[in-house]
């Protein structure tokens, strides 16, 4: 059985210190003028910038109390030494903050020279809201430190899924990047049970990749290439694509999941026939409501029709890309990392769609009025929203303060608190 269900030693419900720590969490993190926004309709006029923001945006539930904890469990050891195994999320700003509160980083952005290998029974150990794998679970559980895990429950959900395939005979297929913390943590779940299998598609080529070999077999050893950093150990397509049951990570675009169970569901049915769907597939929507939640609130933002959508998140957040990806369908889109990467009226830093790098882009907004709509991903807080706005406005020529924007300004920090 999986090790989280036989160790009780694990905190996974924070240490009852929300109210200590909510102050700091609200300065560092919350915004005044988006909570204004949020509560009046998500349009303002401010000079000769519309700003329209999505109705859902920001942190998630998983995100929101990760961060929580992370910040109770400072405030709980203030003087044990405390690792975290890599990003708690994937945001730039949370993460320096939680390594300037002494969190020594195992991995990820802000990763110092530690190892695995270094923490003491003493010491305390972060799991992120992605989760941990087995193995390090198992390694970190031997060492005998405090574990404090903030895992997702909706991650928690897809493992419960893998793990059944694996216990029923069935291969996972996940629809998700197999470097990705997420997806390393789900996968080695379907490795807890005798025969347990998976197999990682990035999205719907390599899915239909997957559903020519159901139907018809093919070169294994090109198969086996092609998928050779997002298959189990010992996987064998002419064995381990008979019965096949989907997964996917939590943050990945929806429509597209959905798509790719299709798709392979219509590839058993063609090579086993309907009357054996059910010994061979099992179809499973693991989209967290809150990614669910985002990504509609972009569609409807983008039927307002901006001139351009800002879309601001870690550049190697999964949701925060696919977000980027359904803005574009609407208006010329850009993903920022934070606001500074907007350098000027003419130019913005941003991460295309699709692509690793960050270039730079002229004349990205237009000349004249502008309507700018403004989301963000779950793992982005409202405060660097609330700076990417401000920045635009300043780039129009308008340093304002949020005292000249809003009519409630005297109010709005004791929003931000709230
Ligand atoms: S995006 Fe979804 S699964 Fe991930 S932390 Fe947020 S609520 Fe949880």
């Amino acid at each position: 059985m999986p090790n989280r269900k036989k160790n009780l030693s694990i905190n996974r419900r924070g240490f009852g210190l929300k109210e200590q720590v909510a102050g700091t969490l609200a300065k560092e993190y919350k915004s005044g003028l988006v909570k204004y926004l949020r509560e009046n309709g998500s349009t303002l006029q401010v000079g000769g910038l519309r700003i329209l923001l999505a109705k859902e945006f920001g942190f998630c539930y998983g995100v929101d109390r990760a961060v929580d904890y992370a910040y109770e469990t400072r405030q709980k050891f203030p003087d044990k030494t405390i690792y975290i195994t890599t990003e708690i999320i994937h945001n730039p700003q949370v993460n320096r903050k939680l390594r300037e509160m002494g969190i020594r980083f195992l991995s990820g952005c802000e990763a110092g020279n530690y190892k695995f290998e270094d923490i003491k029974p003493e010491d305390v150990v972060i799991l992120p809201a992605f989760g941990a794998s087995v193995e390090e679970m198992k390694h970190l559980i031997e060492t005998g430190c405090v574990l404090v895990d903030t895992t997702c429950g909706s991650v928690m959900n897809v493992w419960n899924r893998v793990e059944r395939n694996s216990r029923d005979g069935f291969t996972s297929i996940i629809h998700g990047k197999y470097s990705h913390e997420e997806t390393i943590a789900t996968s080695s779940r379907a490795l807890q049970f005798e025969g347990g299998r998976y197999i990682i598609v990035r999205g719907e080529e390599e899915a239909q990749v997957v559903c020519d070999y159901i139907r018809h077999g093919g070169d294994k050893a090109a198969f086996l290439k092609r998928f050779e950093k997002s298959i189990s150990p010992g996987f064998d397509p002419d064995r381990d694509l008979q019965r096949v049951g989907l997964a996917n990570q939590t943050t990945m675009l929806s429509s597209e999941s959905l798509h790719i169970s299709k798709m392979v569901e219509q590839a058993i049915r063609d090579r086993y026939g309907e009357e054996n769907l059910k010994e061979h597939f099992r179809a499973f929507d693991t989209i967290c409501s809150a990614t669910q939640e985002r990504q509609d609130a972009i569609i409807e933002l983008g039927a307002k029709k901006p001139d351009v959508i800002l879309v601001v998140g870690g550049y190697n957040s999964s949701n925060t890309s696919h977000l980027c990806e359904i803005g574009l369908r609407y208006a010329p889109t850009y993903h920022i990392c934070d606001p500074g990467c907007i350098v000027s009226r003419d130019e913005i830093r941003h991460k295309p769609f699709g692509q690793n790098e960050e270039i730079i882009t002229r004349d990205w907004l237009p000349p004249g009025p502008v309507s700018v709509g403004f989301t963000s991903g779950a793992s982005t807080p409202d405060k660097v929203v609330e700076q990417t706005i401000l920045r635009v406005l300043e780039c129009l020529g308008l340093e304002l303060s949020l005292a000249d924007i809003l009519p409630e300004a005297p109010l709005v920090n004791e929003f931000a608190a709230n």
